[in-house]
């Protein structure tokens, strides 16, 4: 079917990818993505041959460039299959103005949704899950960054960020300037080799040695102000309160 295809990538293990996502990307009429170097080998992986067809390179530096080709061929009743470099195109990624633009010429936007890392992350993170906030990746400054902190840390919802490797000791620190208390979780290298998920109070983190030099990729996940605890001992207590309350 004519449209355009925003597909969602491995974020790690390579056999992350959905069967009709394979599909797509052997029946596009068109190949575009973030990095050609990186479908292309993604594509050998998988045995898809590229079959006389080029894949057209669209990224946040020529994306205005690189657009109306793609753009017209979709005009053209083409179909094109668009993916970032891992994950899902558009979140933290290009293809936003390509997805948009394209809805308002009238072409259909299809997705095929699979690996996500904020989502990877939410779910190994042990926090609440059933209200959650991404946030992309924070200002390269400290005081940028405080500043955006205490703006999220206020929202009653779990946060989701991403972070460099060698940035997350210093947002650590940040993080106990204003709640140090709150437990956080840094997710690194998800489905990867050396994954690794790492939990404790934001103070504790921030002081632990181990995560001043951190490699690979990877995800912070912030719980939200004032998670109750359950404590079964007071859980108890107050139904037996309640009872004695009803007795009367
Ligand atoms: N669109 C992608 C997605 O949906 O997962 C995210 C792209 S963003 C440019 C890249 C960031 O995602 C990395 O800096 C890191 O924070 C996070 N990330 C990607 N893959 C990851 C992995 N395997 N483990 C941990 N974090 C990952």
């Amino acid at each position: 079917d004519p449209g355009l295809y925003l597909v969602a990538t491995p974020i790690g293990a390579a056999r992350d990818i959905t069967l009709r996502a394979l599909d797509v990307l052997n029946s596009a009429d068109m190949l575009a993505a973030e990095d050609t170097r990186v479908l292309r080998h993604l594509m050998d992986i998988h045995g898809i041959p590229l079959r006389g067809r080029r894949i057209i390179a669209y990224h946040d530096h020529n994306g205005d460039r690189a657009r109306p080709a793609l753009l017209s061929a979709l005009a053209g009743g083409a179909s094109v299959a668009y993916c970032s470099d891992a994950g899902t195109p558009l979140v933290a990624d290009p293809g936003y103005r390509l997805a948009l633009d394209a809805a308002g010429a009238g072409a259909r936007v299809h997705v095929l949704p699979g690996p996500s890392a904020a989502l990877a992350a939410l779910s190994l993170s042990g926090l609440p899950s059933d209200r959650f906030l991404f946030l992309g990746f924070p200002p390269a400054t400290s005081a940028a960054r405080q500043t955006w902190l205490r703006q999220w840390l206020a929202v009653d919802a779990t946060l989701i960020l991403f972070e460099s490797p060698r940035r997350v000791n210093r947002t650590l620190g940040d993080l106990c300037e204003i709640a140090g208390e709150r437990v956080t979780v840094v997710a690194r290298e998800l489905t990867k080799k050396f994954e690794e998920v790492i939990r404790g109070k934001a103070a504790d983190l921030a002081a632990d040695p181990a995560l001043e030099t951190l490699k690979g990729e990877v995800v912070m996940v912030i719980d939200r102000p004032g998670t109750v605890v359950h404590d079964d001992a007071r859980v108890e207590e107050v139904l037996r309160r309640h009872l004695a309350e009803l007795s009367v």
